[in-house]
C-alpha cells in the first residue's frame, strides 16, 4: 500500500508540475507579450438577422508567441486576470478596438458598434471608465457605439464597486451586454438587478436549437423574456444555414458565429464588409 501510494503520489505531482509549469511560463511570457506586439485583436462581425447586413463586431484577443506558438485566450485570460496583467492588457484592447472602430465607421459611413470583452478585475480599475471616456473623445466615436461585455463571474460576489462600474457605464450611454447567457445558476436574477442592454445566448444552447426540442424551447423563451425585458438578443456560434433560419423564425435580433465569419483580422473585416455595402 505504502508502495502504490508513493507511485500514486509521484504521478500526480508529475502531472500537475507540468500544468503548472505551462501555467509559470505564459504568466512569464505574457508579461512582456504587449511590448513586445504579440498581442492582437480579431473581430468577428454580427449581423442583423432580417435585413442581413453587419451591425458591428465583437473584439477577440490573439497571442502569437514566436515558441509557444498560439495560446487560446480560454487559457491565457484566466491567467491574466489572476495576475493582474489584464488591466494594461485590457487598456490596450480597449484602445486598440476603439481606434478600429472609429477607422471603420468612417471607411464604411456606418455606425458601426465594437464589443469588448471585460474580466471582473478590470472593473476594480478605477481608471477604466476613464481610459473609455477619453478614448471615445479622442477618436471620436458616441458612447452608444460601444457595448461591454460581462459574465455573471463579475456579479458574483455583489461588490459595490461593481454595481457603481455599471451603474456608471449605464449613465454615459455605453452598452452592457450580458455573455454566455444560460451557462450561470443566477443570470435571470442579474438580468432584474443590473442595467443591462444586451443578452447574448451561449453557444451551448444555439449548437442544439435544430437537434433537440428543449434548446429550442430554451431559447424560445429567452428571447421572449429578453423582449419583454426590453434587451437585444444576439445569438453567438450560429454555424449553419438551418440554426440561422430558425432564430430569424424566433424573433432573435442579432447573430454572429463561423457561418458567417470567424474572428478576422482589422484589415480583413475591413475588406469582407466593404464588399456587402
Ligand atoms: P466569448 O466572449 O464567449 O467569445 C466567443 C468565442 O466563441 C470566441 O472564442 C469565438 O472565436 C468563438 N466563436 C464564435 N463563433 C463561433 C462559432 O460559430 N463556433 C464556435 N465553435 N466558436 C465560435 P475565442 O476568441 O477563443 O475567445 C474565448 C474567450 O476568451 C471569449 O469567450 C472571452 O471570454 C475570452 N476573451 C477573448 N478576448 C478577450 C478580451 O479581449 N478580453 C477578455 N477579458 N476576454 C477575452
Ligand atoms: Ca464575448
Ligand atoms: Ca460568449
Ligand atoms: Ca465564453
Amino acid at each position: 500500500a505504502k508502495a502504490l501510494g508513493r507511485n500514486t503520489y509521484s504521478f500526480f505531482t508529475k502531472e500537475m508540475n507540468i500544468v503548472i509549469q505551462r501555467r509559470l511560463a505564459i504568466e512569464a511570457q505574457l508579461r512582456g507579450a504587449l511590448d513586445r506586439h504579440e498581442l492582437e485583436l480579431y473581430y468577428q462581425p454580427q449581423f442583423e438577422i432580417r435585413k442581413n447586413s453587419i451591425i458591428g463586431a465583437e473584439a477577440l484577443l490573439r497571442w502569437n508567441h514566436p515558441t509557444l506558438g498560439n495560446i487560446p485566450p480560454d487559457e491565457f485570460i484566466p491567467i491574466a486576470e489572476h495576475s493582474g496583467l489584464i488591466v494594461p492588457i485590457g487598456q490596450y484592447v480597449i484602445e486598440q478596438a476603439l481606434r478600429f472602430l472609429s477607422k471603420w465607421q468612417l471607411s464604411d459611413q456606418k455606425s458601426y458598434t465594437m464589443a469588448v470583452n471585460l474580466s471582473p478585475r478590470q472593473l476594480r480599475d478605477t481608471e477604466l471608465l476613464n481610459l473609455i471616456k477619453n478614448t471615445l473623445a479622442d477618436v471620436n466615436i458616441s458612447f452608444g457605439s460601444l457595448e461591454l461585455e460581462i459574465t455573471e463571474g463579475v456579479l458574483m460576489n455583489g461588490q459595490s464597486y461593481i454595481n457603481e462600474a455599471l451603474i456608471e457605464i449605464n449613465a454615459l450611454g455605453i452598452k452592457l451586454s450580458m455573455d454566455d447567457f444560460g451557462t450561470g445558476y443566477s443570470s435571470l436574477s442579474y438580468l432584474r438587478q443590473y442595467p443591462f442592454d444586451i443578452l447574448k445566448i451561449d453557444r451551448s444552447f444555439i449548437n442544439g436549437i435544430t437537434l433537440n426540442k428543449s434548446d429550442c424551447d430554451l431559447v424560445k423563451a429567452t428571447i421572449a423574456m429578453s423582449h419583454s425585458l426590453g434587451l437585444t438578443v444576439v445569438a453567438e456560434g450560429v454555424e449553419t444555414k438551418e440554426q440561422l433560419t430558425l432564430l430569424s423564425d424566433l424573433g432573435c435580433d442579432f447573430v454572429q458565429g463561423y457561418y458567417f465569419s470567424k474572428p478576422i483580422p482589422a484589415k480583413q473585416l475591413l475588406d469582407f464588409s466593404a464588399a456587402l455595402l
